[in-house]
């Protein structure tokens, strides 16, 4: 009989600290606190502090830019969200 053990990680919403925004052009990067991100000056902020090159396609109505966006404000309200259960999301232990 062989047994199997399974390793899960697991990290709650209040885990996630910070988008890592990396420009694929040169490389820079910058760091954005979920908690300090302000969401209606995002657009501006995404333009790469290096070389300038739109890294999320800078646009107002930049769909990747709204869906970074839509997240920080459910990832915000599902903190401040008072649960009886414990929510918590699975990540990959896969290395990349
Ligand atoms: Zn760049």
């Amino acid at each position: 009989m062989s047994m199997t053990i399974e390793h899960r990680t697991y990290i709650e919403p209040k885990d996630i600290l910070a988008f890592e925004i990396r420009c694929k052009l040169c490389q820079a990067q910058a760091t954005y606190k979920i908690e300090k991100m302000q969401l209606d000056r995002l657009a501006v902020r995404m333009i790469c502090p290096n070389c300038g090159t739109d890294v999320l396609l800078s646009a107002e109505d930049s769909p990747e830019l709204n869906r970074v966006r839509e997240f920080v404000q459910s990832l915000r309200r599902l903190i401040q969200t008072e649960s009886r259960a414990l929510i918590r999301l699975e990540i990959t232990n896969e290395p990349k």
